[in-house]
């Protein structure tokens, strides 16, 4: 080992000269021993070529570069990183030149995945001691939790699961020291192929080079190839759960083994863990596809297809409550509705670029006697059809074309789900063609409609997201460097003058422009875009749309593409789990459930239930010949807002007993009165109840 003295360059601005192969557990230690004992890994930036003694040890080739992917694919594992990038150590590696050090404790979010990966050595760990023939795959940390993958001829049973688990706590008990090891990468191979390791074969050969060293760790007896890093030892891997087990073909390969994928999760605290488990069951609980099913929503059939749901009449109903009121929203705020066609030919999206752009999410042409039509992916030319359909001046401008449009998107089977992916969606949407001056504040208009949507559906948890194009990606994004800098620019400052916080997100524009995204969190705190806004200089030109300005030269529009509620799909279903399916009183879809006492209050039921109709309400009236108590209990797991009980006292005062959600037993009030307190709520749109 060299004495030779490196900088260490730490988050205050000092600098610590330390002999070279100092480790950042020792530089820790020398600021003070909490902050070595609360310290998980270290990240490090080389300031010049090599930071680690032993990072070209591995000899990776640069071309395997980790691949972004919601699961994390072995080369994310074992891939070199670029050496010049800020990266994960362990507290024990020795530093071998000038970097900067910033010590990860459990508050970094690379903390959890750093506890995470080690969790998933004591999975492994734990798995050979019980079952000694099984073979490695591997076993990264993933955004929940983490994974690894076994070969073992028989599956593992939930018994043997529960096993593993108790043999991860022994694990965990025994504090063992994780130590990275070096072997010769033909001598590691040889032993690997020994063992019938096939799958570490795999990984050694091809995430190493020829003569180079193969990084391995070991805790205890137990050995893993593995770059890390990993916390110090399995005894802080205090919180681990096993949660479930699957199957998945060895490389995605139907002819290879079938591995058994066992999943679990860990965190710094037990606190941590029960708070997540608890989410899950909150997530379980909220779960639109059981919902859908248990409230009568939605349902899927295999005649039909996968991703077509059928709409029942409750779902309908709600879905169309939705249209209803977005479709008055926007005709309150100057748009205009139209309808276009689902389907188009073919020439209509060349022309437009989708074609070229989009093709492989569209379902395939249908051939007719002799043109080609295909099922519309959106609905934007069929918009710019109806511009063009007369000349239009300035004085049309801002043009407002809005529709329910339905559109068709060919989505993998593995990646549909209830309503929120499915391959026909009917989106609020709407383009605006405006003059270039009139982009920001009709961008600023639509920003305002998307917060009072929101607010009048009850949506509180929302990020906006500035999704920008990457100029290094000429195939993905139209080539026009003007017209981003333009778009994104006018979005920036309109946001800007809201007052609006938002993210940048580089490369997640449309292929014609930058776009604003709102996002939706649900119960887990993952987000998705349900909302969207995009600049679009790009369409106008591909079409030569043109309007006559005041001084009588023809000019190009701006279009603006927005979604306000998303599709009906995904809105319905985001709200189902938001209200975890008890829908506030205007959007419920049986709004007020009926139950006469016994057979001979049915006469004054059906008379409570047309006064109700005919005040506009969406009431069913239990005529079973059943117990009360049953009768309410099923209304109220359907979720309904309001159940009215009568017998003779309440008949003979032409009164109802009234239950509300959540709250119980209101006792009893006149019919008249119970009706002019529901239309209130009804007319402004609670979402109290
Ligand atoms: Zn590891
Ligand atoms: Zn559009």
């Amino acid at each position: 080992m060299s004495t030779n003295t490196i900088a260490v360059h730490l988050p205050d601005g000092s600098i610590r000269e330390v002999p070279s192969g100092t480790t950042p557990l020792d530089v820790a230690n020398s600021i003070s021993p909490r902050l070595a004992a609360a310290s998980v890994a270290a990240r490090i930036t080389p300031l010049a070529a090599t930071a680690v003694q032993n990072s070209a040890r591995d000899g990776h080739s640069p071309e395997n570069k980790p691949a972004a992917s919601e699961e994390p694919s072995e080369a994310s594992m074992y891939a070199a990183e670029d050496s010049a990038a800020p990266r994960l150590v362990d507290l024990s590696a020795p530093l071998a030149s000038d970097i900067t050090l910033e010590l990860v404790t459990e508050k970094d979010p690379d903390a959890l995945k750093v506890l995470r990966h080690s969790a998933a050595h004591v999975l492994a760990t734990a798995v050979l001691e019980l079952f000694p023939e099984t073979k490695l795959g591997h076993g990264p940390a993933t955004d929940s939790g983490f994974f690894y993958d076994f070969y073992r001829a028989q599956p593992f049973t939930p018994e043997n699961l529960a096993a593993i688990e108790a043999k991860m706590a022994e694990v965990v008990a025994r504090n063992e020291p994780f130590v990275r090891e070096y072997e010769p990468r033909e001598q590691a191979l040889a032993e690997f192929a020994k063992d019938g390791d096939f799958m570490k074969t795999h990984f050694v050969t091809k995430f190493t080079a020829p003569g180079s060293e193969v990084s391995f760790y070991r805790n205890g007896t137990f050995i893993d190839f593995c770059r890390g890093p990993h916390v110090p030892s399995t005894g802080r891997v205090k919180a681990v759960k096993v949660m479930s087990i699957s199957g998945a073909y060895w490389l995605g390969d139907q002819k290879n083994p079938q591995l058994q994928r066992i999943y679990g999760t860990a965190f710094f605290s037990r606190k941590d863990l029960d708070e997540y488990l608890e989410r899950l069951e909150d997530a379980r609980r909220r779960d639109h596809r059981r919902l859908g099913k248990e409230l009568e929503l939605f349902a899927v059939s295999d005649e039909v297809g996968a991703g077509l749901p059928l709409w029942l009449p409750k779902g309908a109903t709600i879905r169309r409550l939705l249209e209803e009121y977005i479709l008055d929203l926007e005709r309150r705020n100057g748009y205009e509705h139209v309808y276009t066609p689902d389907i188009a030919k073919v020439d209509l999206y060349v022309r437009s670029g989708h074609w070229a752009h989009y093709h492989d999410s569209m379902f395939p042409p249908m051939k007719l006697e002799n043109e080609e039509m295909v099922l519309r992916p959106m609905n934007c030319p069929h918009h710019i059809l109806i511009y063009e359909s007369k000349p239009r001046s300035y004085r049309d401008l801002p043009l407002r074309l809005a529709e329910l449009g339905t559109m068709y998107r060919y989505e993998l089977s593995g990646a549909l789900s209830g309503l929120s992916r499915v391959r026909c969606m009917t989106l609020n949407d709407a383009h605006i063609f405006c003059s270039p001056d009139q982009i920001k504040e009709e961008f600023s208009n639509v920003m305002k409609l998307v917060e009072r949507a929101y607010r009048d559906l009850g949506i509180t948890q929302y990020s906006y997201r500035l999704s920008l194009h990457d100029p290094a990606n000429k195939e993905k994004y139209v080539d026009n460097d003007a017209m981003w800098e333009l778009g994104e620019r006018v979005l920036r400052e309109a946001l800007d003058s809201l007052g609006l916080k938002y993210k940048e997100g580089k490369g997640e524009a449309a292929f014609y422009g930058p776009k604003l995204d709102i996002q939706l969190a649900d119960v887990m705190g993952h987000e998705e875009t349900y909302s969207t806004i995009q600049v679009d200089f790009h369409l106008p030109n591909q079409f030569g749309l043109e309007y006559t300005a005041a001084d009588g030269n023809r000019h190009r529009p701006v279009m603006i593409h927005r979604a306000i509620i998303s599709t009906m799909e995904r809105m319905v279903s985001y709200l189902i789990e938001l209200y975890a399916g008890a829908f506030p009183l205007w959007l419920a879809p049986v709004q007020i459930g009926l139950v006469p006492i016994s057979e001979r209050h049915l006469a004054y039921a059906q008379k409570v239930e047309a006064a109700l109709k005919d005040a506009g309400f969406r009431v069913e009236t239990d005529d079973r010949n059943e117990k009360m108590n049953a009768k309410i209990r099923d209304f109220a797991n359907q979720k309904t807002p309001y159940i009215l009980v009568f017998g003779d006292k309440e008949e003979g005062a032409g009164a109802v007993s009234v239950r509300t959600r959540g709250k119980g037993d209101q006792g009893s009030m006149p019919l008249a009165d119970f009706i002019a307190k529901a239309t209130a709520l009804v007319d402004m749109q609670s979402t109290e109840l």
